[in-house]
């Protein structure tokens, strides 16, 4: 009998009033149901809502550093967790058991990060034109928030929007991925024991069809912070912004890493696998694009292709796997469906492209690394996500044709280059349409002291992450005080 995990609603963990239920299944193991959650539907949403309003005032009022003793506090009780929780994590979305430690141990680091901003939430003051007068600014909380997370990093993006959002003042209802809800969860239990004020933190769980437009109209709703993809995203913008909610959207990617001449092969070669291939290639900042100068093109392509075949794919809880499965079968349908219409558009197959089947694989949607050559920008590998681990490779000229490829999608998340040549690297990253930009480092891999997001279609709104997530978080407030004694 699979374990039934329930909402967390004013303090309480209570079941839907849909009284309906969804399985969360082990991508790696298909008859491992990691457990049953809540269907939540409208009434939940405003029960979740109801709550958060109520405890949100009292909330607020406490002052800021004692709001990051709860951040610290939960963080210990997470880390004290730390094995369980990954196991769980790699359970639910399939990464390997290294990858969900590393996931958890960031979240672990996110709340405290935040509950160490209780003791500082800066805000500014300016001298005035006038004498006797003293102005500055008060940074206020914004009420009741609502995050929307994607399954792909299941504890460390609910965990950087939540640590923000609470320490600023604000009372918070989230709604974590039906693929991956279990991790969301385990923060929540965190905070719970970790004595948060009943109704300070409450979490839905439930299809985002059927309850995000309730989310959305609760008349106490005064942002919404959404990372997903960008189908979902732009709707929600389109009702957010009619109610003039404020809306954060991080979206999706096609990020590149422009090989020059002068790289060191064998570096690019490894930055380009941990980028493309590593969490089975599904993060947002991804690497999916390898521009490389063709006087190096064909020596690169023999170490990558050597060193993606020597990867192991399997079930993510068994040392020495590299990569897990896809999410679900959906995902896993996207992958082929991709490597297919890149064959069909005339990019070379030059490693992996097939499902692997046989013995465990059969349990599990599990696919191998692959690489496609002679990509062209108008082929659709070289300008859609895919969210899979599947490489395009495409050939520049020289530098200039080589930034003209990189900055030629409609996306702008993350963007690196390989190369020595400081004059290059820095007109790369002037030049480059991006939001973090790396220099002989993969395009993933972010830090949660720094701030995160992308440009163009990837993302709207302010930055997540490092002391800009507060601004997102919170709104300000001019106060001219004059002294008349
Ligand atoms: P998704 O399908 O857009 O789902 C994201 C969240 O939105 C889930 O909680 C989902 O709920 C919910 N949702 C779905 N329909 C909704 C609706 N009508 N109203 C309100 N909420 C709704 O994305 P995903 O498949 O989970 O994640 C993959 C995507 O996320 C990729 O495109 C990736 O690039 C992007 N991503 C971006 C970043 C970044 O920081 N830029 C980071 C990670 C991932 P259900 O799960 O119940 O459908």
């Amino acid at each position: 009998m699979p374990c039934q995990y329930l909402n967390f609603i004013g303090g309480q963990w209570v079941p839907s009033r849909t009284q309906r239920s969804f399985p969360n299944i082990n991508p790696a193991s298909t008859d491992d149901i990691v457990g049953e959650f809540q269907a939540s539907g409208p009434d939940d949403v405003v029960a979740a809502f109801t709550a958060a309003e109520g405890a949100q005032q009292a909330w607020a009022a406490l002052p800021a550093p004692r709001r990051g003793e709860y951040l610290f506090k939960a963080a210990e009780i997470l880390e004290s967790r730390l094995t369980s929780l990954a196991a769980d994590m790699t359970r639910e979305e399939g990464k390997t058991l290294p990858e969900a430690t590393g996931e958890v141990k960031r979240a672990v680091n996110i709340f405290r990060y935040f509950g160490g901003e209780g003791s500082r939430l800066f805000s500014y003051q300016i001298p005035s034109e006038r004498e006797n007068v003293f102005c500055f600014t008060l940074r206020k909380p914004l009420g009741v928030v609502a995050l929307i997370t994607p399954w792909n990093f299941p504890s460390a993006i609910p965990a950087w929007k939540m640590a923000p959002a609470l320490v600023a003042g604000n009372a918070v209802v989230i709604k974590p991925a039906s693929l991956a809800p279990l991790s969301a969860l385990r923060l929540v239990e965190a905070l719970e024991k970790a004595g948060l004020p009943a109704g300070v933190i409450n979490c839905i769980t439930g299809s985002g069809g059927a309850i995000g437009d309730a989310m959305l109209e609760h008349r106490s709703l005064k942002a919404v912070s959404f990372t997903g993809s960008c189908d979902v995203g732009n709707r929600l913008y389109d009702t957010a912004t009619k109610r003039r909610l404020r809306v954060q959207l991080e979206m999706g990617g096609k990020n590149p890493t422009l090989v020059l001449a002068d790289a060191n092969l064998d570096l690019a070669a490894a930055t380009l696998v941990n980028a493309a291939f590593f969490s089975t290639g599904q993060k947002c900042t991804a690497c999916s694009r390898a521009i490389v100068e063709r006087s190096v093109y064909e020596a690169l392509l023999e170490k990558l292709v050597a060193k993606t075949r020597a990867l192991k794919v399997g079930n993510g809880v068994e040392a020495g796997v590299d990569i897990g499965p896809a999410v679900d079968e959906a995902q896993l349908k996207t992958d082929l469906e991709y490597i297919t219409i890149a064959q069909r558009e005339g990019a070379q197959l030059l490693c992996g492209g097939k499902r692997l089947t046989g013995g465990a694989y059969d349990k599990g949607f599990f696919i191998e690394p692959t690489i496609f050559g002679g990509v062209t920008p108008e082929m659709r590998i070289a300008q859609e996500e895919v969210f899979g681990p599947v490489l395009a490779l495409m050939i520049a000229d020289d530098f200039e044709h080589a930034m003209r490829l990189a900055n030629g999608v409609r996306f702008g998340l993350s963007a690196a280059i390989i190369s020595n040549d400081m004059s290059r690297v820095h007109q790369f990253v002037n030049r480059i349409e991006a939001g973090l930009i790396t220099v002989n480092l993969p395009t993933a891999g972010v830090e949660y002291q720094l701030p995160f997001g992308g440009t163009k279609e990837s993302s709207f709104g302010m930055r997540e992450q490092g002391p800009l997530a507060l601004d997102f978080y919170t709104e300000s407030r001019t106060v001219y005080l004059k002294h008349t004694v």
